[in-house]
């Protein structure tokens, strides 16, 4: 799941963006209402944390733009003031929810959880391939000999792989949208996982299989 966090205060945003990571999400993180237009415009996310009080263009005139160009994706307002103008114009414009600073982060998760899953079919919280199922709610990962409940890197290098089966993800990629801004991690940190997710594979008796394309990166097939 990947979500697009709108919000000025530093602090506030950094800590929002580790729980929400911790909690394995991957997380775009923009601090003006300029940068989160470009990027809710030229990303495919699954949410948006969407602060009302911004610098550049404020979350009420986001939400609008967007709105008007079509973006669909599910908008959870974060808004400070608490008034129900606020919420009720927020509302009005296109938000899925809000939530009132300051947040109780429990809360604030739930609601995530209940933005994401807005607007999809139940059955998209199941990727399937082969003889392996991979709940996106639970992180558990299912084959023929049971199951096994992913940490965050691997839960996301999986859900990766099973979004797009056969086709090779580069490495670099994987760095990109699951490290992000832990910009110190090298890219043997992708190997790590690759090489215990497919011992993960092997041990859950699946026909499916990380592929590696030498050079390039990898990618899930069922093998024959
Ligand atoms: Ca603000």
């Amino acid at each position: 799941m990947k979500l697009l966090l709108v919000e000025d205060e530093r602090d506030l945003s950094r800590a929002l963006w580790a729980i929400l990571r911790h909690n394995n999400y991957t997380v775009d993180a923009v601090y003006d209402g300029r940068d989160a237009l470009d990027y809710a415009l030229a990303e495919s996310y699954d949410g948006i944390l969407l602060d009302v009080m911004l610098p550049t263009i404020d979350g009420f005139e986001v939400l609008r733009r967007l709105r008007a160009e079509g973006v669909k994706t599910p908008v959870l307002l974060l808004t400070a003031k608490g008034e129900r103008e606020d919420k009720i114009h927020g509302l009005d414009l296109g938000a899925d929810d809000y939530v009132t600073k300051p947040f109780d982060m429990p809360e604030l998760l739930a609601r995530v959880r209940a933005l994401t899953r807005r607007g999809k079919d139940y059955s998209h919280s199941l990727l399937k391939l082969g003889d392996l199922e991979l709940n996106k709610s639970t992180f558990e990962l299912c084959g023929p000999n049971g199951s096994i409940r992913l940490a965050g890197k691997e839960f996301q290098i999986m859900e990766y792989l099973l979004a797009v089966p056969g086709r090779v993800i580069p490495t670099e990629r994987f760095m990109e949208r699951i490290w992000g801004y832990d910009c110190n991690s090298e890219i043997n940190v992708v190997w790590v996982c690759i090489s215990s997710l497919r011992k993960k594979l092997v041990s859950l008796g699946t026909n499916v299989k990380i592929r590696a394309s030498r050079g390039v990166g990898y990618s899930v097939e069922v093998e024959q």
